[in-house]
């Protein structure tokens, strides 16, 4: 389990997903955000302690204001009570002593008064101290005046002016005072007041703001948080899943993989691994088209995922490609009894859009420990199992065994040389003729491709056809030997056999090429064989596919004034009935029913049915693979029109039919019959 390591890949996956560099940003942004948040709601509390500490300055001056008034009020009553005293007493030491008392009144009544100016004031406050002052002009010279009489020892005299006219002014100043002392009262409850609730309210909107600030980013940085990595496992998802299906994609699978031979590398029991084909899907795909592909690939899934165990793994690595482990398993016969079932549940017919399909699937299947110790050794040799079921017959599994391993590296080196042979000329056709069987002419020849591999030798159809479809070289190739075919039927021609047809194979992928029609009128232009000399074969399997666009197709060909022939006639899937829709010319019955003509009777009753539907559509014959002169007459006498096989001839290089054309066929023919009489 070394080498290249499939978990390195998933795991780099999971971290570039989940710690991108901005989700370290993001996190960065959140706690400065929430930094600053912590530093604002600090500034605005410090505000707020400053304000606190205002409002008591603001208390303090409105207390002191009070103070100050209070002590005016003090002074002037105390200032009227001296003056009592004095103008009463009768000791002169008493009165000296009132004097001074009287005169210290004096000052702290101007004292007070100075420091409260000195504050600051109302309009309303201001004008009640100057209204006291005002006042207290009006006073003092009649206090003067007691003090005058007293000094003057005049008593009752001083004691009128006191009683009448000193304590009256002193009253109207105390009572201005007393509206000051109100005032100022009044104002300081209001300013006191005012504070509180500004400090208040300010305090709400702090506490409210920067709670409701952290909340918020606390929630702004969950959510983000939250989608972040919702996105990532979303998008880790969709990195390790099909997006058709939903199953596992080949990354997670070789994960997956990798964590069960690990398990079971300590378990000592066995895992399978199961490389699963569709058989022909390119076929369904042609007849249902895409979106019909894509829904039996999603129904197979279904099917793969329901028929195996929770624990084992289904993944679908592209296209029609399937992959299934069976972990855990005891013996091989635990993973062919999962195989068994995979083959069955898949070839269940399938209902996609209100159409009954029928698929199947090939299987190939290695086991660990023995045929791979690594999941890249597992699935490379289950896929050459996978391989050589299609080759068998498809609708079937294989076990890996090593001597596949050489099979599927000689088809890498074929794939190789086919890369090249076309340049180097390497493909050729031989040339098998058709022999009329009323004439006796030889009325055509069937061009058949050979590859003349500079290794292995002259190579067949059979060999690298289907290698050379799967790759698209079909086109190349194919465009190439048309022109052969035609100018080799035109040298033909020049020799005097001028009646002679050749007919040249097409298959599904070039029948259905855009280039084909212009392909065909440039082979016949630049050979100048004249174009009822060319016959196209196609097999049926190419109708079925589209029947309106085949139409269409044919008749574009046919326009050239090429014929067309039905190739392999009987072993397809087309019913009898659908023929009549198609501008055919000739059908070619195939060798199958040749063959056993002698034993199976109903292979006669068969080519009389197609040879009665020929005569009904005016469609010549031709019965291939005519190998004796039993078969050749069994035709004759069925009415077959035309037949080509070994009997006749095998294919061979063109320089060698010239030899065939030359031969009295009608007469070889006839000796043969009295020889076999
Ligand atoms: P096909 O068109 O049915 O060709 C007839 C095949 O039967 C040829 O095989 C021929 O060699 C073989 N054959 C002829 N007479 C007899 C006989 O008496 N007995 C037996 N057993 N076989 C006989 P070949 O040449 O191997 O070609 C195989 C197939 O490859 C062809 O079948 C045709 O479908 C395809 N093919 C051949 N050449 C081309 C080509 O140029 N283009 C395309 N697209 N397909 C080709
Ligand atoms: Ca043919
Ligand atoms: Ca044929």
């Amino acid at each position: 389990m070394s080498g290249s390591n499939p978990f390195a890949s998933i795991r780099t996956l999971r971290r570039s997903y989940l710690s991108p560099a901005w989700s370290i940003a993001l996190l960065a942004g959140f706690v400065v955000q929430l930094l600053l948040i912590v530093f604002v709601t600090g500034i605005g509390l410090d505000q707020l302690r400053a304000t606190e500490a205002n409002l008591k300055t603001v208390v303090d001056v409105h207390m002191r204001k009070q103070e100050l008034t209070k002590a005016m009020v003090v002074s002037a009553r105390e200032r009227t009570l001296n003056l009592f005293r004095m103008v009463e007493t009768d000791d002169p030491f008493e009165r000296d002593e009132l004097f001074l008392h009287y005169g210290r009144n004096a000052g702290d009544f101007i004292r007070a008064r100075t420091e409260l100016l000195a504050l600051p004031l109302s309009d309303s406050e201001r004008e009640l101290i100057a209204q006291q002052g005002r006042l207290t002009t009006i006073a003092v010279p009649i206090q003067d005046r007691v003090i005058e009489l007293i000094n003057a020892d005049d008593y009752p005299a001083s004691e009128a002016v006191l009683m009448r006219e000193a304590v009256p002014a002193q009253n109207r100043v105390l009572e201005v005072l007393s509206r000051l002392d109100a005032e100022t009262q009044k104002l300081a409850a209001e300013a006191s007041l005012k504070a509180t609730r500004a400090h208040e309210v300010a305090r709400f909107w702090i506490y409210t703001l920067s709670g409701f600030a952290v909340l918020l980013g606390a929630a702004v940085a969950f959510a983000s948080i939250y989608y972040t990595a919702r996105a990532g496992r979303e998008r880790e998802h969709m990195a390790t899943h099909d997006a058709l299906t939903g199953l596992p994609n080949r990354v997670l699978f070789m994960d997956r993989l990798e964590q069960t031979l690990v398990r079971t590398h300590r378990s000592g029991l066995m895992v399978g691994v199961l490389f699963i084909d569709i058989d022909r899907f390119k076929l369904v795909n042609d007849t249902l088209g895409h979106a019909g592909g894509d829904r039996l690939i999603c129904e197979v899934a279904v099917r793969l995922r329901k028929t195996v165990r929770e624990g084992d793994i289904v993944a679908r690595l592209g296209g029609d490609e399937f992959v299934v482990i069976i972990a855990d398993a005891g013996k091989i016969n635990d993973v062919l009894r999962a195989v068994e079932k995979i083959i069955a549940g898949v070839s269940e017919p399938y209902r996609i859009d209100e159409r009954e399909i029928f698929s199947t699937c090939s299987i190939g299947v290695s086991l660990y420990p023995h045929d791979g110790g690594n999941s890249e050794e597992l699935i490379k040799n289950a896929d050459t199992a996978m391989y050589h079921a299609k080759r068998n017959g498809r609708n079937r599994f294989q076990l890996y065994d090593k001597a596949m391993n050489a099979m599927a590296e000689e088809r890498l080196q074929m794939e190789t040389d086919l890369h090249y042979a076309l340049e180097r000329g390497e493909f050729v056709f031989h040339y098998q003729p058709q022999l009329d069987l009323e004439s006796g002419r030889i009325q055509a020849v069937e061009a058949l491709l050979r590859w003349e591999h500079p290794r292995r030798g002259l190579l067949k159809p059979a060999d690298f056809l289907e290698l050379l479809d799967e790759t698209g070289q079909i086109l190349d190739v194919g465009r190439k030997l048309l022109v052969d075919a035609c100018r080799q039927a035109s040298s033909w021609h020049a020799e005097g056999h001028s009646n002679l047809g050749v007919a040249v194979n097409v298959s599904g992928r070039e029948f259905w090429h855009e280039a084909l029609v212009s392909n065909v009128r440039a082979a016949l232009e630049t050979s100048g064989l004249p174009p009822q000399f060319l016959q196209l074969e196609l097999t049926e399997g190419i109708f079925m596919q589209d029947m309106d666009k085949a139409v269409g197709r044919i008749l574009s060909l046919k326009a050239l004034g090429v014929s067309i022939a039905v190739d392999d006639f009987g072993t397809g899937y087309s019913s009898l009935a659908h023929l009549k829709r198609f501008p055919l010319d000739c059908l070619k019955i195939d060798r199958y029913f040749v063959k056993d003509l002698q034993e199976a009777r109903i292979n006669e009753a068969f080519i009389d049915s197609i040879l009665a539907l020929c005569k009904g559509l005016h469609l010549d014959s031709v019965a291939e693979g005519v190998e004796n002169l039993q078969q050749l007459e069994q035709l004759r006498g069925l009415g077959c029109q035309a037949v080509q096989g070994d009997f006749v001839s095998r294919p061979v290089p063109a320089a060698q039919i010239a030899g065939l054309l030359g031969r009295n066929w009608q007469e070889e023919l006839r000796r043969e019959e009295r020889a076999s009489a």
